[in-house]
């Protein structure tokens, strides 16, 4: 015990005056100012933001293409321009969130005022995934500035090229008593996570999601976690297959199935099978022409490691379509796997490529029944025209997010909260979701001295406890 404490005193020394711990002290110090709570002050900060992302589009978009192999076109799509457009909306509500909401009292405390008003947390630890490098790393701290907090940022180092230019940008346009950008890898992040933050906010793997949250247990840290999983989708029979394999496609396909929301896997009915294989090779190549690796809305795998990852999990499989990939040139061909063991790697693993495994059912109560056993996903997608399944869908899958009919496009609506259950995560963001992450809601009960209720008072006599009752 005592050699223990030994160590973690001298781990704490050693932890004493580094970079990290001088800023982390710094913005805890300027929190506490107050500056950062003034609906001023945030307002100011998410306008600076706003005009960064529109000065710097170019950069920003450079450093994803470099990243991610992302056109420009798509960068734009799928994070320049969802972030812009969350910025204005943040500028456009936060002070409205900021207003204490008035509750009703009940009568043993009458009069009173009762309400909750909003208080930031104070310096909170956002930690970024790679795969959409830019707009998982502003999104939070968006949400974060609105609240009123201090951040400290730590952008994926698989992401190297975004990663430097948000290092290199932010301290440009913001305000740096209050923000500060960490780069690094697992040492890093160990040592941001040894602090006690007021909030951690983290986006990536289940398995770094546990040392997250067993970190942040050491300091009572509440935590938000956006992790994955493997997120399913039933096509029925009987509906517009063109409409609905152009969507599954576009959906699986964008960054090049580095999408935390992308559909894993597909579940079809088997005399469905035949027609849903057809329509995905000819989709494929509509969206993608013949040769995607020259199409530049192909985009690359963030890593060799990661190509030959996604390449193990073809071994021993029926693959129908695809299969090219070169780890040299971060390349992996859109692939599809038929009927693949579910006790395999490419089943039990969140594939996070372009392989799409299609598997066969006798009906769609056995479809249910094997998303059922299996952990709770980030998203679930069913393709029908069938309201009695649909609403069964609903009722017997637990999933973060669902969408009947489409993929992801719940992201694009911030009225809805995104976030995961059981594996895929805990907490969620995105619109007022987001600043209520970063907040407490303290409770307010203002009393008057205007009329005195004398029934809680000792002695509660037997007329006290009548009333009482
Ligand atoms: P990851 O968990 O490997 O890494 C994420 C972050 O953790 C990085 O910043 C990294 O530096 C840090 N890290 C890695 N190892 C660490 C360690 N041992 N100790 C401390 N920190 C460590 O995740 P990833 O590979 O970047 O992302 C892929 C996963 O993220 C997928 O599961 C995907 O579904 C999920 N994801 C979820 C969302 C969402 O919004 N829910 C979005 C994107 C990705």
């Amino acid at each position: 015990e005592e050699q223990r404490s030994e160590q973690v005193s001298s781990q704490n020394s050693s932890n004493a005056d580094t970079e990290i711990t001088r800023l982390k002290t710094k913005l805890d110090e300027y929190f506490y100012t107050g500056a950062t709570k003034a609906a001023s002050w945030r307002i100011r900060q998410l306008k600076s933001l706003l005009s960064m992302l529109q000065k710097e589009e170019k950069q920003f978009a450079q450093a994803l293409h470099s990243d991610l192999g992302k056109s420009p076109e798509e960068a734009f799509f799928s994070e320049i321009g969802f972030l812009t457009k969350e910025i204005k909306s943040f500028i456009k509500k936060t002070e409205k969130w900021m207003k204490p909401i008035t509750k009703s009292t009940p009568l043993l405390a009458f009069p009173a005022k009762s309400m909750t008003k909003a208080e930031p947390l104070g310096t909170c630890l956002i930690i970024g995934a790679w795969n959409y490098p830019l707009m998982l790393c502003l999104s939070p701290v968006i949400a974060a500035i609105s609240a009123g907090n201090c951040v400290i940022l730590k952008p994926s180092e698989k992401s190297p090229a975004t990663s430097a230019l948000l290092a290199k940008m932010l301290p440009q346009y913001l305000d740096m008593n209050a923000f500060g950008v960490i780069e690094g890898a697992v040492q890093e992040t160990t040592d941001l996570l040894a602090l006690p933050f007021d909030k951690i906010f983290y986006t990536g793997g289940e398995k770094v999601g546990k040392i997250v949250m067993r970190a942040a247990a050491n300091n009572l840290t509440p935590v938000t976690l956006e992790l994955g999983g493997k997120s399913p989708c039933i096509i029925d029979k009987n509906i517009d297959l063109n409409t609905a394999i152009k969507r599954i496609v576009w959906g699986k396909l964008m960054n090049v199935g580095q999408t935390c929301v992308c559909p894993d896997y597909l579940l079809v009915h088997h005399s469905n099978l035949d027609n849903v294989l057809e329509k995905i090779k000819q989709v494929i190549v509509k969206q993608y022409k013949k040769a995607p690796k020259q199409n530049r809305f192909y985009g690359r795998v963030i890593d060799s490691d990661n190509v030959r990852r996604l390449a193990g999990y073809l071994e021993g499989q029926e693959v129908v379509y695809g299969g090219e990939y070169s780890a040299e040139e971060r390349y992996f061909a859109p692939t599809v796997v038929l009927n693949p063991d579910p006790d395999s790697d490419l089943m039990q693993e969140e594939i996070f490529g372009p392989i799409i495994p299609i598997l066969s059912f006798n009906g769609r109560s056995d479809m249910l029944q094997f998303i059922k056993q299996r952990a709770k996903p980030l998203a679930a997608y069913a393709f029908t025209e069938d309201k009695e399944f649909e609403d069964k869908f609903i009722d017997t899958i637990s999933a973060g997010s669902m969408c009947i009919n489409d993929i992801s496009m719940f992201m694009a609506n911030e009225e809805l909260p995104f976030g995961g259950v059981g594996t895929s995560g805990m907490g969620s963001y995105h619109g007022k979701y987001g600043f209520d992450a970063f907040s407490h809601q303290k409770s307010i009960m203002r009393r008057s001295f205007s009329f005195e209720n004398s029934f809680r008072y000792m002695p509660l006599n037997s007329i006290k406890m009548w009333v009482l009752r």
